[in-house]
């Protein structure tokens, strides 16, 4: 008999009232709310229930091209990038501190429109979201070129100048904290931008937009334009007047984004990608803490996280230890109500997703690869998910290649260094990966040999304003955080002045 700490389906039917509400709901547009030029709108579902929480003003291109047309002039005209870099800074130092006093009230937004568990929205998503503003703002005044010695008689120097206007699409597992990586970067460096949000998760950037007018962003710089992938987004990839695109979502449509880049002004694209994240467990590791390891580095956030550690390989002298415990542990996950306190799992974003879950738990179950738990849906109404772990999972199973992006543990055995090294690399993609060891030897071959943007040896998901982020092969181009992010958003130019009798060369 399963002894899951689920709610019940019950206590599912009657969600908890979200201590907030909806009061942003259009375009921010050079510094106004307004409706969408159609005047069309799209609802936002709660993923608790699948009902309604509100009606969003909906763009499409002609939005894009207001907005673009904003950004371009808080550019070209200013005042932008023509405010002193400490004048800037303290615009986002001020909005920093405005988010930490609305605080509870963005994330029971985010948790409302996501799913996520209010505590994590709180504690953990909504305070990195003002750290990495205040790193950022840090930067604004420490930017800077060069000055190069180069042959013959001319004094050499780079200037960092900003690029322009921003195009930035982001997706809705990490509403804020995306917004926060693209936006605060981008800033600093004295950009203007339009963003567009996921259609799933429009609210929470709409008011944080808010408060960053308040705390003094001068119109046109930051515009916000939520709608659908192939009309606002495709506009925005399209149009000649954006200067960089950054993007962070599914690998298929980083390749359509390339795609619009190509086919209109070329603009330089950054992409944040999918992952397929191996997260190795070696023969010494303390099992215990392996295993609640390798747990959160999976379900965190239901799952929907690029870059899950969602290959687990273990080693086969502690396999069947192993895969006891990490099936004890998922039948302790407390799923149930995001807003209820003691919830380390909420719903799935979408109905799409869940399906998509669903469907790879069946091609699991289908499969030679043992179901040890989960394996189905929870309750009625929105799109819960039981934490599901296989085990017994082979390297060309589809829950061992594909991301899932759900809830599901997919643990796999093998023998020796070299063998883990092969199949842990053996994936298109390139995001992350977890080392799990006491021998510092085996730590160090394993850092070196995995192709991925990050290694985390003994943890996982740490996730530091400081940090740069991003992916090797199919997932992406560039990184994000820290000073790495700066080049993303800044042009060099080499300025060459002749010297006229120089006292030294
Ligand atoms: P998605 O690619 O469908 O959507 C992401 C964003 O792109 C959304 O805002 C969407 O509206 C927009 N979009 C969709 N089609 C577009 C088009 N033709 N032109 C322009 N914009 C378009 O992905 P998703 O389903 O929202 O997110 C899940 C995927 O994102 C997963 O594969 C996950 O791995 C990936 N992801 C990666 C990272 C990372 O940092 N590497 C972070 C989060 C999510």
């Amino acid at each position: 008999k399963r002894i899951y700490r689920y709610s019940t389906a019950a206590a599912l039917e009657d969600p908890i009232k979200p201590p907030v509400s909806v009061e942003y709901d259009k375009l921010l547009i050079n510094g106004q709310f307004v409706d969408a030029a159609s005047g069309k709108t799209f609802p936002t579902l709660d993923p608790r229930t699948g009902e309604v929480i509100a009606h969003v003003a909906e763009g499409d291109a002609e939005d894009i091209n207001r907005a673009v047309a904003a950004a371009r002039k808080a550019f070209d005209e200013g005042p932008w990038p023509r405010m002193t870099a400490y004048e800037r800074s303290k615009i986002m130092l001020r909005f920093a501190d405005l988010v930490e006093k609305h605080n509870d009230e963005i994330a029971a937004l985010e948790t409302w429109d996501n799913g996520k568990p209010y505590e994590q929205s709180a504690n953990v998503e909504i305070p990195m979201f003002v750290r990495i503003f205040r790193y950022y703002a840090g930067w604004a005044d420490k930017i800077h070129g060069l000055t190069i010695r180069a042959d013959g008689p001319h004094h050499v120097q780079t200037l960092h100048e900003p690029i322009g206007v921003a195009g930035q699409i982001i997706p809705w597992n990490f509403p804020l904290l995306i917004f926060a990586w693209k936006v605060g970067p981008a800033l600093a460096c004295g950009n203007t931008i339009v963003l567009k949000t996921a259609e799933q998760t429009p609210l929470s950037a709409l008011l944080v937009s808010k408060l960053f007018l308040e705390a003094g962003l001068p119109s046109g710089v930051l515009n916000v334009v939520s709608g659908f992938g192939p009309t606002v987004g495709a506009a925005l990839c399209s149009h000649m007047d954006v200067d960089k695109l950054a993007f962070t979502g599914s690998t298929e449509t980083g390749k359509v984004i390339l795609e619009l880049s190509a086919k209109s002004n070329l603009k330089p694209v950054t992409l944040e990608l999918g992952g397929k994240s191996p997260f190795i467990v070696c023969e010494d590791a303390d099992v215990d803490k392996a295993v609640e390891l390798a747990h959160s580095a999976l379900f965190f956030n239901q799952g929907q996280c690029c870059c899950a550690g969602s290959r687990t390989f273990v080693h086969e002298k502690i396999y069947d230890e192993f895969v006891e415990k990490a099936k004890a542990r998922a039948m302790k996950r407390t799923v149930g109500d995001p807003f209820k306190s003691g919830t380390e799992q909420g719903p799935q974003i979408d109905a799409g997703q869940f399906k998509k879950i669903l469907k790879y738990i069946r091609y699991g179950t289908e499969s030679e690869a043992k179901l040890e738990t989960g394996g189905d849906k929870l309750g009625t109404k929105g799109y819960y998910i039981q934490p599901t772990v296989f085990s017994n999972v082979k390297d060309d199973m589809l829950i061992a290649k594909e991301e899932i992006f759900g809830p599901v543990q997919s643990i796999l055995k093998f023998k020796d260094l070299d063998e883990v090294i092969r199949r842990a690399n053996n994936t298109r993609y390139g995001l992350a990966a977890g080392v799990f060891t006491q021998n510092l030897d085996t730590a160090n071959t394993l850092m070196r040999a995995l192709r991925a943007g990050t290694v985390w040896i003994n943890c996982f998901d740490v996730f530091d304003a400081t940090i740069p982020f991003g992916g090797y092969k199919m997932s992406g181009h560039g990184r994000e955080k820290g000073e790495y992010s700066l080049k993303n958003y800044l042009q060099v130019k080499a300025v060459v002045t002749a010297l006229k009798n120089p006292a030294w060369l």
